[in-house]
């Protein structure tokens, strides 16, 4: 028995991934809060958990693969598992700009990070993923992501997450025998920086999150869902 499930949330600082959490802690989790700002990191730990006993902060750059070797390696001495992987870190939302005359320079720096950072922290923390008896990887995507539905807009952050729900797919696909449930999900569109201050309350975009994060192990893989429902790929 390992007692509570323990989870890391990357860009956990604001926005989205704050809330969740706060709301993995609600719902039992120990959590690690992933930021590439380490103060900005102690700062929501502290926000959430003045205690210190169930949130500890994680400094984690997921552009920077040190970064990421330097948190795994942080993770397997310090906890040698971990039961829920939330890739919640993005940029590039880039509503005025269009494929037909968007700096590549751009696209690439945005797949850095929505895409390659997701991906490499992924296979870091596998091992780790590996020794839990419920492993979860909740991969934050978005409806703009949505390839049955792409006509126009956010040229960089709509490639990036397509990418990262074919991801999803392989990887829920070659992690099916080792009882893993991985998904895509939609926050829906949320009141944070990205949101630009329109949108849903964060903690409702947080909860669709959170909601794959702690599925039964009966629940899906291999999905792209907001609020628990199925969207179109
Ligand atoms: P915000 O812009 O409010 O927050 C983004 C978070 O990601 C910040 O904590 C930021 O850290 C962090 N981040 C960015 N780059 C890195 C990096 N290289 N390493 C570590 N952390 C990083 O976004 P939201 O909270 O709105 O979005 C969260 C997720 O939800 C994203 O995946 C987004 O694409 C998705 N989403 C959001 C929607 C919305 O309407 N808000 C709609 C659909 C999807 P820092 O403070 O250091 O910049």
């Amino acid at each position: 028995d390992h007692g509570r499930p323990l989870a890391l949330v990357t860009g956990a600082n604001r926005g989205i991934g704050l809330e969740v959490v706060r709301q993995l802690v609600e719902r039992g989790c120990d959590v690690l809060a992933g930021a590439r700002d380490p103060a900005a990191g102690r700062r929501a730990a502290t926000e959430i958990d003045p205690g210190g006993s169930r949130v500890s902060a994680c400094p984690l750059d997921i552009a920077d693969p040190a970064s990421i070797a330097a948190a795994a390696a942080e993770l397997t001495e310090r906890y040698g598992r971990l039961d829920i992987l939330v890739n919640n870190a993005a940029i590039s939302y880039d509503p005025s700009a269009r494929a037909i005359t968007v700096d590549l320079d751009g696209v690439h720096t945005a797949l850095e990070t929505n895409l390659f950072g997701a991906w490499r922290l992924t296979q870091a923390l596998l091992p780790l993923l590996r020794r839990s008896p419920h492993p979860r990887i909740v991969n934050v995507s978005s409806e703009g992501g949505s390839i049955s539905q792409l006509t126009g807009g956010t040229p960089a952050y709509s490639v990036s997450k397509a990418a990262l729900n074919a991801l999803t797919r392989l990887l829920a696909g070659e992690l099916r025998e080792d009882r893993f449930l991985v998904n895509a999900i939609c926050p829906g569109w949320t009141a944070t920086d990205m949101g630009g201050g329109g949108g849903r309350p964060v903690a409702a975009g947080a909860a669709s999150v959170v909601w794959a994060a702690l599925l039964p192990d009966d629940g899906p893989t291999g999905g792209f869902f907001r609020d628990g429902r199925p969207l179109p790929w």
